[in-house]
């Protein structure tokens, strides 16, 4: 069965750039992967998905009718397309199975979920848990939370993003891998070091905000930053880490080598979690 890679990343982090990349990247490597488009707002997708949103439901159609917002119009559009995801899944399952090259057929490594550019109509909403957990619960899958490094260089910025990553992992349960991206802007090297290192992360806060009020006392925001450097801590051991550049290509590799060791730890770990739930 192919693996699922399900990429979740916030506005701008460059969640298009990075699956456009990875594509491209399978399609060097001659494994064409499945491509599904959850984002019914996207007005230029630079590849072409297998299956798209767009083909089943208008959100600005969707806007007009019942009187909403974008956003509004977006999730709307997201929940309509999930009362159908059960033939979606259906089609996933046929098609991925075999793909011809040439006069070869055979069967598909990959399956790519593209989701929404706003990121909490996904990871907020009852669509975005139930597409989530028919997938997971048809084909391995892991996740890829993909980051916007130059933009959280700021130590307060990194834990507020590691703090959302983490928030998904525990709605999602799934492997995870954090995906910094525009590495050749910005090395993750930091994040790394901050990732592995914790006295080096709360020193680096420190340096930054500074860790004592004008009486020489921790400032309120310094211990409760510490409080939750702890507990990234041991969300940092259940992850994986990945630094890529979508527009160099750099690091797609080892991401893939990372989406390969998150098939094992799908089966071993999270698949006898699924079908204890059933
Ligand atoms: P999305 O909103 O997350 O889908 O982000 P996009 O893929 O549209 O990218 C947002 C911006 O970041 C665009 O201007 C991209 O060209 C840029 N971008 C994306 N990936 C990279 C990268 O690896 N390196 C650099 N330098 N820029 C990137």
């Amino acid at each position: 069965k192919p693996i699922t890679i399900i990429t979740i990343g916030m506005a701008g982090a460059g969640k298009s750039t990075f699956v456009q990349r990875i594509n491209s990247h399978l399609h060097s490597k001659d494994s064409p992967p499945y491509i599904l488009n959850l984002d019914p707002a996207v007005a230029f997708m630079p590849f072409e998905a297998n299956i798209d949103i767009r083909d089943t439901v208008n959100y600005k159609e969707v806007m007009k009718q019942y009187n909403l917002g974008p956003n509004g119009g977006i999730l709307t559009a997201l929940n309509l397309f999930t009362t159908k995801f059960d033939q979606v899944l259906e089609l996933v399952e046929k098609r991925s199975d075999s793909v011809e090259l040439g006069l070869l057929v055979f069967g598909r490594t990959y399956v790519i979920l593209d989701t929404p550019g706003q990121i909490e109509i996904f990871t907020w909403s009852a669509s975005g848990a139930i597409i989530t957990d028919a997938i997971a619960s048809s084909f391995p899958s892991v996740v890829a939370y993909v980051i916007d490094t130059p933009r959280c260089s700021a130590p307060a910025t990194f834990m507020s993003n590691m703090l959302y990553a983490c928030s998904i992992l525990y709605k999602t349960k799934l492997p995870f891998i954090l995906v910094f991206n525009k590495t050749d802007v910005q090395p993750h090297e930091f994040a790394l070091e901050w990732m592995h290192d914790f006295e080096a992360f709360q020193e680096a806060l420190a340096t930054h905000e500074g860790n004592r009020d004008a009486d020489g006392e921790p400032t309120y925001m310094n211990s409760l930053m510490h409080s939750m450097s702890l507990v990234l801590d041991e969300f940092y051991k259940h992850l994986k880490t990945v630094g890529v550049s979508s527009v160099t290509g750099d690091g797609i590799k080892e991401f893939f080598e990372a989406v390969d060791a998150s098939r094992e730890e799908y089966e071993t770990q999270y698949l006898p979690d699924i079908e204890r739930a059933r």
